[in-house]
């Protein structure tokens, strides 16, 4: 796929959306604004990535600074945080309902009321049974619309990203444990193996209740519908539409079912082959010996690993990657662990693109025990929304200062996101940088470079002063864009020899470096550091998504500078 580049139609329904939700909000002459700027992007002859490049967004018909700022963040980022929190103020089944090409907030609110759908599941069911015809503007031709952005809606969803849908499911997988009948119970498959896309959940548990906890996991209240309920198996949809099953096992063959369901397919292929090397089976019944089927080991995976003469890989590693060598030579690494992380490296606040405070962020941060937070807004280049101006870098540092005498348990640092410009300058000027605890270098505009001129942009932005980091290194978004051209071994080799850090963003949509990256750099001497790049007190808790990338990526606590305490960390910048 090559790079998609926002289109006007895309950037154009973004703020006709905005424009609806305002109006519904009962804000009064917001809409007309947007709207009217809507209009004029529908109809503009040139492409407004092109315009935006050249900084000239504003002199565009009814675009002032504020829409102008929207604009950019959809270009740079693929998304727009302020529409996101517009969003979330309406009923959570009227938000899937807009999430379908054709559906804005009016019809989606609408159908909501008239027809008490919340939820795509129920539209589709509706459609179908011809209802929807009934209301007022929807004739038969849109209710075949309907259907048909339902299929395009699905299938743009078969697969989700980890991060928006891992701690439900672990939500759902802590209900079972806890609950009397369940003696077991693991989340298995991608989702346990954190791959950065998960087509569903599957659930193992042991019980000698079978129909308590099928119908207990059947009646939780995260399922909006159940696909199939069996004493077995059972199907819940819960939110965003994943598929969660459910399947019970004999506590005495769980370890077996969980390697087996955990996978990597090549993995347990791999490992198969292993077993038959010993004339025994492997299936998710149990090891087994081929001929009389005597049990060698089923109850728990290690005494599976065990067994194969093999250290206990990590769901993690199981991707045949050379994990099952690595296990037999005992090299292995001892991979970083989720608690191991002292503090953030980037996030941002309301001086740029966040949604809270300083302190808000720094006491949220506080709360999740963690002993420093970098605050890395972004710098008020041409290419970003509400970027910082040296004036409010000197005023948030006083703010920092301010609430770092407030707080106590948690350390504020001041870094900034300073842009990468085309030459592969800081778009901040030293002197500033200087004071500065931490600067993270990002490419937020100009991706349309060939392999060589982006390659030797990034390369020169590891070589600015003060620069401490480079940002989302590869500047893809899953499923939306891809990276941009790279010689992504030339930028790890000239980190390594300066010593400058490359982010593993944890941002869902980003996880960028990805497992692969991580580990290709880190076998070229480079140290990374994991951030969120939250823009939301809530964003914090993505840190652990860094985590999972780094440990698919082969990555021991030594590998990441923030597993170290502040003292470690304000010691090795000094460097
Ligand atoms: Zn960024
Ligand atoms: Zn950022």
């Amino acid at each position: 796929m090559a790079e998609k580049k926002v289109s006007n139609a895309e950037i154009a329904s973004t703020l006709f959306e905005i424009a609806d939700l305002l109006e519904l909000k009962g804000v009064a002459f917001k809409p007309r604004a947007y709207r009217s700027a809507a209009q004029t992007i529908e109809a503009l002859g040139e492409d407004i990535t092109d315009i935006a490049e050249r900084g000239e967004l504003e002199e565009i018909a009814g675009v002032g600074e504020s829409i102008a700022g929207k604009i950019r963040t959809v270009i740079d980022q693929g998304n727009l945080p302020y529409l996101d929190r517009l969003r979330e103020d309406m009923p959570e089944g009227v938000r899937e309902l807009m999430e379908l090409e054709g559906i804005g907030p009016k019809k989606a609110l609408f159908l909501h009321r008239k027809l008490g759908i919340s939820g795509i599941d129920d539209l589709e069911v509706a459609a179908k049974k011809e209802k929807v015809r009934e209301l007022e503007g929807f004739a038969t031709t849109s209710e075949q619309h309907i259907l048909d952005a339902i299929e395009v809606w699905k299938e743009r969803h078969e697969r989700f990203l980890l991060g928006y849908i891992l701690h439900d499911a672990e939500a759902i997988e802590r209900k079972l444990r806890e609950h009397d009948a369940v003696k077991k119970a693991c989340l298995a498959g991608s989702i346990r193996r954190r791959r950065e896309t998960v087509g569903d959940a599957d659930i193992l548990v042991a019980t000698d209740e079978p129909e308590t906890v099928s119908h207990f996991f059947c009646s939780l209240p995260e399922a909006r519908r159940v696909v199939m309920e069996g004493p077995k198996r059972c199907t819940i949809v819960v939110a965003r539409n994943l598929h969660v099953d459910l399947r019970v096992i004999e506590e005495e063959q769980f370890g077996a079912a969980l390697q087996y369901f955990t996978g990597s397919k090549a993995h347990n292929i791999t490992l198969r082959k292993r077993a038959l090397d010993h004339d025994w089976k492997l299936s998710e019944y149990g090891l087994a010996t081929r001929d009389g089927g005597d049990i060698v080991a089923r109850e728990h995976e290690e005494e599976i690993y065990e067994a194969l003469g093999l250290a206990f890989i990590p769901p993690e590693l199981r991707e045949n990657r050379g994990e099952i060598e690595a296990a037999e030579e005992g090299t292995l690494p001892a991979l970083i662990e989720y608690g191991d992380l002292w503090g953030d490296l980037h996030a941002h606040t309301k001086w740029s693109d966040g949604a809270h405070s300083v302190r808000e962020m720094a006491e949220a941060a506080r709360d999740r025990g963690w002993e420093y937070l970098i605050i890395s807004d972004h710098s008020g280049g041409l290419a970003i929304a509400h970027g910082l101006s040296e004036g409010d870098i000197r005023t948030q540092g006083k703010e920092i200062e301010k609430v770092n005498r407030e707080l106590e348990d948690i350390t504020v640092l001041q870094g900034i996101e300073a842009n990468v410009d085309k030459d592969g300058t800081i778009d901040v000027k030293k002197s500033i940088l200087r004071d500065l605890d931490f600067v993270v270098g990002s490419v937020h505009s100009g991706f349309k470079m060939t392999e060589k001129e982006m390659t030797e942009r990034v390369v020169t932005a590891i070589h600015q002063d003060h620069l401490n980091m480079i940002g989302h290194p590869t500047g893809r978004l899953i499923q939306k864009r891809e990276p941009y051209a790279l010689d992504l071994d030339a930028v790890f080799e000239e980190a390594a020899s300066v010593g400058v850090l490359l982010e593993i963003n944890a941002f869902p949509t980003r996880l960028d470096l990805s497992d692969i990256h991580c580990r290709r750099a880190h076998d070229a001497g480079v140290m990374l550091g994991i951030s969120t790049d939250a823009h939301d007190t809530d964003h914090l808790r993505f840190l652990d998504l860094g985590v999972a990338v780094a440990r698919r990526g082969w990555l021991e606590a030594g590998d990441v500078i923030n597993t170290r305490s502040l003292d470690e960390l304000r010691a090795w910048l000094k460097q």
